[in-house]
């Protein structure tokens, strides 16, 4: 999977000019840090589980990213998700380098305090290498602000000190920010209005299918329909459903907490006395006949197996590497407008700067604040991709890439490369 992510600054050498050097900074990670953590389980048993860290750039700032609890994690997916950290910092101009952490587990087979033993655990493990102005953890799949919460409480323990900033997507009572929870969708949202805006469509005549009900495809959802937007299907990991009517996206989150599935949303309920629904796999989701289609699941949904399956005509990617390379290249050529990961789901790290300020700052902002400048954020940055994609008539992605790549070669050259260090410049 990390050399399938490497592979997303090739395009990039076409166009612009990278220094050797930066190139090779950029195709391997600075540090990756596997260790074990051992947890007592419910039954007095002991369980041990791999966590990892890596830190991948920091060139730019402390590194910044976020942790996963998942069945699959590996320290090659956690590298990966490291490098698009460290471009997606990049490409919103924050002060951050990027990090992923991970854990592999599954962790609906734990129990609450069995959870916050594993998140508490997480921590003392790789204590000595995360802080505030070292590497700020964040939620990510199956992690939440509770766990964040018990994450930074651990490390003021450790610390013998109250460091809020030192782990963001914290719960609001414990120095979360206010925004943070539908940050990635909102700036998702944002970006997407933009590209509507440039192409000169019209929120109320698009169709949207989205793949993936958790925190961001929700949000993206429920914020994407009330600007008009038409939300035709939503699924999660257990499937989906789809309904030639706007979908209710309220109802549908009360029934998935009810119900924990979209699958089991049946008619026996309010939604279904109102709507025609027909249930629909992951797979069917994804080509679908609407505008837009939204993927907020996982890695690798778009691969050359089902690509020229895809109808819509514009993809936004909320979740991290949903399309891979070989796909790029044939939604490229049906003319499908993918809206990258590295642009389109950057606000949740961008709320978490905020949030990083502003517990660094100690004052605390309403959510109108941070909403408003989350927005100044993805449309300036936003546009710029758009732009530098007709300047020399390249994918979103490749432009999203040498927007970040250009102001990560800038930092790492500004320290200094082998021209500055040459003998030659010596004598200059
Ligand atoms: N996990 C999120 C991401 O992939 C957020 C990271 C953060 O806030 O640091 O962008």
């Amino acid at each position: 999977m990390f050399e399938l992510a490497k592979q997303r600054l090739e395009p990039i050498f076409k166009y612009i000019e990278v220094d050797e050097e930066v190139i090779k900074r950029l195709s391997v990670s600075k540090r990756a840090i596997i260790a074990s953590i051992p947890v007592r389980m419910d039954d007095g048993s002991l369980k041990v589980f791999t966590g990892y860290r890596v830190q991948y750039d920091d060139t730019r700032g402390p590194t910044k990213g976020g942790i996963r609890f998942h069945p699959r994690v590996n320290l090659d997916e956690v590298t990966s998700l490291s490098f698009w950290m460290t471009v997606k910092c990049a490409v919103a101009g924050l002060p951050f380098g990027g990090a992923k952490g991970g854990v592999m587990v599954n962790p609906k087979e734990l129990s609450k305090m069995e959870l916050e033993r594993l998140s508490r655990g997480y921590i003392r493990a790789f204590a000595d290498v995360v802080g505030e102005s070292r590497d700020i953890p964040a939620p990510d799949v199956y992690t939440n602000s509770t766990i964040m919460g018990w994450m930074a409480d651990e490390y003021g323990m450790i610390s013998r000190r109250q460091v809020p900033a030192v782990i963001t997507g914290k719960p609001v009572h414990l120095g979360g920010s206010e925004g943070r929870e539908s940050a990635t969708g909102q700036g998702a949202l944002y970006a997407l209005n933009e590209y509507i805006r440039r192409t000169g469509g019209n929120p109320s005549e698009m169709t949207i299918a989205v793949q993936g009900f958790g925190n961001a495809g929700y949000n993206f959802a429920r914020l994407a329909q009330r600007e008009g937007y038409r939300v035709m299907a939503v699924s999660d990991s257990a499937g989906g459903i789809y309904s030639t009517v706007n979908l209710n996206i309220e109802d549908i989150y009360r029934f998935k907490q009810e119900q924990s599935q979209l699958a089991s949303v049946y008619c026996d309920g309010s939604v279904c006395n109102l709507l025609e629904f027909e249930n629909v796999s992951n797979e069917e989701l994804l080509t679908l006949d609407v505008d837009i289609l939204v993927l907020a699941a996982m890695e690798n949904q778009i691969t050359q197996l089902n690509a020229r399956e895809i109808k819509a005509k514009t993809v936004l990617e909320i979740a991290n590497g949903p399309v891979t390379p070989q796909a790029d290249e044939v939604l490229e050529e049906n003319g499908i407008m993918v809206i990258p990961d590295v642009l389109a789901n950057s606000g949740g790290v961008v709320v978490s700067y905020f949030e990083w300020v502003q517990n660094r700052s100690g004052l605390y902002w309403e959510e109108e604040e941070v909403n408003q400048k989350l927005q100044k954020i993805m449309s300036k940055e936003a546009n710029v991709v758009y732009d530098l994609a007709l300047k020399h008539e390249c994918s979103l992605r490749t432009s999203a890439y040498i927007h970040g790549v250009e102001r990560l070669a800038g930092a790492i050259v500004e320290r200094g490369n082998k021209r500055f260090f040459s003998k030659e410049s010596h004598k200059a």
